[in-house]
């Protein structure tokens, strides 16, 4: 269940040229900081540029704060030891979440970021405790997209399954807000987390203007980036920024185009963001010289419920299993869709669904009320689905006979999901249930700065959250977008206060 067709994005497609000051005619608003966007990174930026003595201004497309992150669930990729693993009786270490990220994110992930984000996530942890994001101190010890309440912790990333537990000590690292009466939107994990960052900035003398889309750089005659130019309601604005303009604009998941050419896997299916998220911002970063990294990156989550494939094995369109079921689901979402085609089953028995039902909660509804096909005949299931003859008999004969001794060595998932599966077979169609967005963006350093071909920053322009490239080249865990939209959006916050 992909999202809205991709070609439906808000003026996909305007102009990103930049405009020379001597375009422009007189500024209609200035700052010290012009924050692009408020989500995540524009109110993490936003909130820092103040509090290092900054005036700054955020321009908003929409009528509201929040973006993708005040829908989102709100797992932020947070660990090192902070409090909250701490109080739930985990260790971690920063050396050990270096490792996993170092693992997990992809071959060319950025090491000064993995490094500096690993080195410095209890820090960012205590900061948005003190910008009063609350969490409770509960862990969350089951397979799924989030907690079934307000659990504060929960495994996000695969850390606790092959391979990445043979290779780094596991801790759970998705931190989530706590949230009352869960559920998605108002009072989500996402919105929780967002209300007190903007809460923080507008404290610390941050001003806002809503329903003002952003369209382009201008650019001064030394070179510098010196403001932009907007749209507010329908009314070209030019707006100054008298140190840094800071982009913040999210994903280019809804420009269908730029989908098509960065990473073609995901048309058709945007997922985890939000309209808005039409690659504006790295567009028009990209006319005044900008640098790319990592545009084929992207998440991309399997509609399915992690608490029903764990018990059961998810498989291809040839009967083949794809990995270990037990693993993070945006990992399965991700093979199923870079080597499968998106093309995907899952084999359940009885007993499987029904203890994945009784586990998932009020995300129940993540499995459908009855698998698309049952059957006491395997067969049959192959005849219905349109698996090869003998395809999918052959995978459950082989991993029934490993199960029998608890066993998983072609997949390697953990023996507390390993069990024989036995008639009655119920069979979940999920073939093209894949959704995602993309990872890659602007190549920055990690103050934000954004860097042009010969890795020089542009004079006067910064970065962060999805509009830029971050720690990920490739692999994800949940909570990375949050975790790294706040982390980096702060330090280009402090750094463009100073900029100038
Ligand atoms: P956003 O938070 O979306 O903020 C960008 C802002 O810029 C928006 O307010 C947008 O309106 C504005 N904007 C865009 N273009 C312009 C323009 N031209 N002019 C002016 N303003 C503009 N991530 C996680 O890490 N953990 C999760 O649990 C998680 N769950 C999710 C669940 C859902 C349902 C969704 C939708 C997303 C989820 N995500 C999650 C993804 C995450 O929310 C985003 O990747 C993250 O918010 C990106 O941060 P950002 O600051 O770059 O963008």
């Amino acid at each position: 269940m992909p999202g809205r067709g991709a070609d439906q994005g808000p003026g996909r497609g305007r102009p990103a040229r930049p405009r020379r000051r001597a375009e422009v005619g007189p500024w209609d608003g200035e700052a010290d900081v012009v924050v692009v966007g408020y989500g995540v990174a524009g109110a993490s930026a936003a909130a820092e540029a103040a509090a290092h003595g900054a005036d700054v201004l955020v321009l908003e497309h929409t009528g509201g704060w929040g973006g993708a992150a005040a829908m989102a669930g709100g797992f932020i990729y947070l660990g090192g030891g902070t409090a909250l693993q701490r109080a739930c009786g985990f260790t971690d270490t920063p050396e050990a979440m270096h490792a996993y990220l170092s693992a997990a994110m992809g071959a060319g992930a950025d090491a000064d970021k993995l490094a500096l984000y690993a080195e410095r996530s209890v820090e960012h942890f205590d900061w948005l405790v003190d910008c009063g994001v609350p969490f409770r101190a509960a862990f969350f010890d089951r397979p799924g997209w989030e907690p079934d309440a307000d659990q504060g912790l929960m495994y996000s990333g695969g850390e606790n399954a092959h391979p990445f537990a043979e290779l780094v000590p596991p801790a759970p690292r998705g931190h989530l807000p706590r949230m009352a009466d869960k559920r998605t939107g108002e009072r989500g994990g996402g919105w929780m987390l967002m209300r007190p960052l903007v809460a923080t900035a507008e404290a610390r003398g941050v001003r806002v203007r809503y329903d003002t889309r952003f369209e382009a750089l201008v650019v001064e005659p030394d070179g510098r980036v010196g403001g932009v130019v907007a749209r507010h309601y329908g009314a070209e604005i030019a707006v100054r920024a008298r140190r840094a303009v800071v982009l913040a604009t999210g994903s280019f998941a809804y420009d269908p185009a730029m989908v098509a050419r960065h990473v073609p896997l995901l048309v058709g299916r945007p997922g985890a963001a939000v309209e808005q998220h039409d690659g504006q911002g790295l567009r028009a970063a990209q006319a005044v010289g900008a640098d790319v990294a990592h545009l084929h990156a992207c998440e991309a989550a399997l509609l399915a419920d992690p608490g029903l494939m764990a018990r059961g094995i998810v498989v291809d369109a040839l009967g083949r299993r794809v990995i270990n079921e037990d693993t993070y689901p945006g990992r399965i979402g991700h093979a199923l869709l870079s080597h499968h085609g998106s093309q995907g089953f899952v084999l359940a028995d009885e007993e499987a669904v029904d203890a994945a039902r009784a586990d998932a909660g009020p995300l129940a509804f993540l499995i459908p009320p009855r698998p698309t096909w049952v059957g006491d005949d395997v067969d049959q299931l192959e005849r219905e689905s349109g698996i090869p003859c003998g395809a999918l008999a052959a995978t459950l004969a082989l991993y029934n006979r490993h199960a029998e001794r608890g066993e998983d060595p072609v997949h390697h998932k953990a023996a507390r999901w390993v069990r024989p599966l036995r008639a009655p077979w119920g069979l979940f169609d999920v073939r093209g249930h894949t959704a995602g967005f993309p990872l890659g963006g602007l190549r920055t350093d990690v103050d934000g700065a954004v860097l042009d071909v010969d890795s020089a920053p542009i004079p006067g322009l910064r970065a962060a959250g999805r509009v830029a490239a971050g720690l990920s080249a490739g692999g994800y865990a949940s909570g990375i977008s949050l975790g790294e939209g706040g982390f980096f959006g702060r330090r280009a916050g402090r750094a463009a206060a100073r900029d100038g």
